[in-house]
């Protein structure tokens, strides 16, 4: 209502600069997809995030996008590192949330038989929900490691090995990580939850590769049809949701002015250079560590759980991590802007970074092919391996979606689906085992409540920022 919308070509429109804005924003998406993005709040926070200081080029919403805090989930905002600022809400409350596969070389005929042993297995050996514990009960000076060393941490306390580092995006570190930005509260918080799943959203599932589109690229990711993979998304847990709250609370009061300047309170932000800024990145990148040994925790958990159900070493079934992605950071970035390298500090929120073939920064085994980008769709549905994309730098400052996107609220899903009714289709139908702590969190997360993800990923192929590798569909689900 109110927006302007332009079409600038096949998949790309543009809501045009006026007033205080200090950019145009752009959303990449179909007219199907842009039907649904219209539905709520997304066109109206996309516009308010080009009110950001040092906003660059444009702000971007992905074809996933949808209402998020402030800044929307699946949202892209390249602010100047220098003159700019950086935003709590255009990183989003669930620091570090994003993805691993892990690969096997099991295939799906030789699991089938076993699904609801291996759910079970797993249900009962990763932690999962909202209460509990985590894989490890950490005291003071365990959790600053975690947050100052990540996954390296992990690594040398016999939670993985080498290999699993190199295939992490920041090969799972962090360097500019401060423990000592983190506030004891959020420490508490998430002292006894390394290695948890929590609730919702978050999942372990077991898939099985159905589709791989392109020969090369699968072969590089070492991916087959009918082969085994698992995908495991959760985040920084309670500690990454208080250094959110603690930075956003700080934020708004030190930083009003700029706060008055903006539109809207959700995207309070601390200019480049203050103290607050400075403090916040430390403190988000300490977060970061903490949710890649999260990940890894649990994703070696997993390579026990197997151990025991097909009775030989993970190793021999080559349980290899293929790529951990996050989806809700920011992180300071070099790009080329009219000519020139700037340093940006790119938030991606509920977005993922999709760099191409050749960066430097995608890990050595994948540079001649591009970063693997591993795109969630629902329990189910279709799940995609991307690579990134020829035209990310120059579209999204390397980015593309990071889900099929929420359709409707966590109430109105309760309201449409019940938590037992979904399950049982699930197995009846699709021979698909979900096993969750609560009745309400399937219902909630039900494959109605998700957009198509096949469309999304159909558009981030067509526009050459992340491509089709592959496709995979889910075997076993466990969630909180
Ligand atoms: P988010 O990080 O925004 O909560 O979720 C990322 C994406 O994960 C969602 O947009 C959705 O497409 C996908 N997703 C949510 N629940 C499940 C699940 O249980 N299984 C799979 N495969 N995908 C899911
Ligand atoms: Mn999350
Ligand atoms: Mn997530």
């Amino acid at each position: 209502d109110g927006i302007t919308l332009e079409q600038v070509r096949e998949y790309v429109w543009e809501i045009p600069q006026e007033g205080d804005m200090r950019a145009p924003a752009r959303v990449l998406a179909s007219e199907a997809l842009l039907d649904e993005i219209k539905e709520d709040k997304t066109l109206e926070q996309i516009k308010n995030t080009t009110h950001l200081p040092g906003i660059t080029n444009y702000a971007i919403c992905m074809p996933d996008g949808h209402q998020g805090y402030g800044f929307p989930v699946g949202g892209v905002g390249a602010l100047d590192a220098e003159n700019g600022c950086i935003s709590p809400g255009a990183v989003g409350y669930d620091i570090n949330c994003g993805v691993r596969m892990m690969r096997t070389n099991l295939t799906y005929d030789e699991l089938q038989g076993h699904e609801e042993e291996l759910v079970d297995s797993l249900f009962a050996n990763v932690p999962s929900g909202l209460g509990g514990g985590g894989i490890v009960e950490a005291g003071v000076d365990t959790v600053d490691e975690v947050l100052e060393r990540g996954v390296e941490w992990a690594v040398e306390n016999g939670h993985g090995v080498e290999g699993d580092l190199l295939h992490c995006e920041d090969e799972g570190h962090r360097e500019e990580a401060d423990a000592s930005k983190i506030s004891q509260k959020a420490k508490d918080r998430g002292k006894n939850q390394i290695g948890s799943l929590g609730s919702g959203n978050h999942f372990l599932e077991v898939q099985r590769v159905t589709d791989v589109f392109d020969e090369k690229v699968g072969e590089a990711y070492g991916l087959e049809e009918d082969q085994i993979v698992v995908l495991i998304h959760c985040g920084s847990r309670g500690l990454g949701h208080q250094t959110c709250n603690d930075y956003l609370r700080k934020i708004e009061q030190q930083h009003q002015g700029l706060l008055n300047q903006l539109p809207d309170k959700e995207l309070a932000a601390a200019p480049a250079g203050s103290q607050l800024a400075d403090d916040y990145y430390k403190a988000m990148n300490a977060a970061i560590n903490f949710a890649w040994v999260n990940r890894q925790l649990i994703m070696h958990r997993t390579r026990q759980v197997f151990e025991r159900v097909f009775d030989r070493p993970w190793e021999e079934m080559e349980m290899d991590l293929l790529y951990d992605v996050a989806h809700n950071i920011a992180k300071k970035e070099t790009h080329e802007v009219d000519g020139e390298q700037r340093e940006l500090f790119v938030h991606r929120k509920g977005a993922t970074r999709a760099f191409p073939a050749g960066h430097p920064e995608v890990p050595k085994a994948y540079r001649d092919v591009g970063q693997p980008v591993i795109i969630p769709g629902s329990m189910g549905a279709g799940n995609y391996v991307l690579r990134g994309g020829e035209n990310s730098m120059d579209l999204t400052f390397g980015s593309t979606a990071h889900g099929a996107g929420r359709l409707m609220s966590r109430t109105q899903a309760k309201d449409e689906f019940w938590g037992g009714d979904v399950q049982q289709q699930l197995e009846e139908q699709d021979q698909i085992y979900v096993k969750a702590q609560s009745g309400a969190t399937v219902a909630e997360e039900a494959p109605g409540v998700y957009k198509d993800v096949d469309e999304v990923v159909r558009v981030s192929d067509a526009l050459g920022i992340g491509d089709k590798v592959a496709r995979t569909f889910p075997v076993c689900n466990i969630k909180g």
